[in-house]
């Protein structure tokens, strides 16, 4: 398997997987157990949808441990289970990949905030994301993808804790809204902000995920694209998240994104995939028209 700049040279745009919590819960997960856990308790399942991700042909899938910081285990009553969590879910991903598609750690926020906003100090935090990123890195993760991060400063303790604990490529990515005409996440962190600050503290790759959908991304990743000359990677949202029944629902079907993949790597993503609600069915959309843009060999 080659590593993945070869890829993005290869292909122009690698392929990332979609959705792990919304296809776990067409499998029969509650909103009451925790996702991480099933590395433990339910393989077979999360083995099913990284297979399924890999089938669909994406080049990058994650692991089932954006929640697996210990961090945001202790709130569960799991902070003991941290290293065998994360080494299950990582072999898991790579058992599905096989030579057919590299597999990077997901990482995803603590829910702290460091103080004095919060409870938790950034050396706490360092500590927390390092002993994450090395059950990773012993499971056999290719690269680290910290996802969804809202605070530029946890982002930053996340990637430290990585760096300073494996020799993995690190990709961050932050969760991006419009509000009065500008991008910026819940803490206020804008876009072109995110991409230079995460540049200089070490990123191998910047980008975005969550959110709003596709359309929203596409401004999203020009912006970034603007600020930093780092690879960047997009996860949108198949939509905005929808309640209805009782029920959440994502809109975006895989042919309305598949029509903007081209527009998205115009603006400069070139390491796409999907994030809530999106299925294999929007990752082989997306495989579709990213074979486009490679010129058949002669
Ligand atoms: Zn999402």
């Amino acid at each position: 398997m080659t590593d993945w700049r070869t890829q993005l040279a290869e292909k122009k745009v690698v392929i990332v997987d979609g959705a792990w919590g919304t296809e776990l819960m067409n499998r029969g997960m509650t909103p009451q157990e925790v996702p991480d856990a099933w590395n433990v308790d339910r393989p077979e399942e999360i083995y099913s949808v990284a297979l399924s991700y890999v089938n669909a042909g994406a080049d990058i899938i994650l692991t089932n441990t954006f929640g697996g910081s210990p961090l945001k285990l202790a709130k569960v009553g799991l902070r003991e289970k941290t290293a065998e969590i994360n080494r299950l879910g990582t072999e898991i991903s790579k058992k599905a990949a096989s030579s057919r598609a590299l597999v990077f750690g997901s990482i995803g926020p603590t829910g702290e905030l460091i103080k004095p906003f919060g409870a938790v100090t950034e050396t706490e935090l360092v500590k927390g994301f390092a002993e994450q990123a090395k059950a990773l890195a012993a499971g056999g993760a290719e690269g680290i993808v910290i996802e969804t991060m809202m605070d530029l400063a946890e982002a930053k303790a996340a990637l430290r804790a990585v760096k300073e604990n494996t020799f993995l490529s690190v990709a961050v990515t932050m969760t991006f809204n419009k509000a009065g005409g500008n991008y910026a996440t819940l803490m206020g962190v804008r876009p072109d902000h995110a991409a230079v600050e995460l540049e200089k503290a070490g990123a191998d790759i910047v980008g975005a995920n969550c959110g709003a959908g596709i359309d929203l991304m596409i401004e999203v990743a020009r912006i970034m694209h603007r600020a930093t000359s780092l690879p960047i990677w997009c996860k949108p949202n198949a939509g905005l998240p929808e309640l209805v029944d009782g029920k959440t629902l994502y809109r975006e079907s895989p042919e309305k994104m598949a029509s903007r993949f081209r527009e998205l790597a115009e603006a400069g993503a070139n390491m796409i995939g999907g994030c809530c609600g999106s299925t294999p069915a929007h990752i082989r959309a997306l495989v579709f028209e990213r074979n486009k843009l490679i010129t058949p060999k002669a």
